[in-house]
């Protein structure tokens, strides 16, 4: 199963204006994804089931600013982010 990312460049919620579309649609809440401040939603990568539901639901245009990466994408995502 894939993982979700945010890409906080681009997720509303980390640029200022309020959006909890993912939150509110994913079936773990408070589990899978979490407010760290305010509605800026972080993904708990642990329990993240990857089921999709955050990028189908995701506001922003064109394309989700959450994304579910496969296995070996999420690796690489966390080797760049370091
Ligand atoms: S992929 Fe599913 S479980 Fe993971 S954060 Fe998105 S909606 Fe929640
Ligand atoms: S639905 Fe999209 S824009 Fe809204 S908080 Fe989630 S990732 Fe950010």
């Amino acid at each position: 199963m894939g993982k979700a990312v945010v890409d906080r460049e681009r997720c509303y919620a980390w640029l200022g204006d309020v959006c909890r579309a993912c939150y509110t649609n994913c079936p773990l809440p408070e589990k899978a994804i979490y407010f760290e401040v305010y509605t800026q939603v972080v993904v708990d990568e642990e329990k993240c089931v990857g089921c999709g539901v955050c990028e189908y639901v995701c506001v922003t245009e064109p394309d989700a600013a959450i994304k579910i990466l496969t296995p070996k994408q999420f690796e690489e995502w966390k080797r760049n982010k370091k």
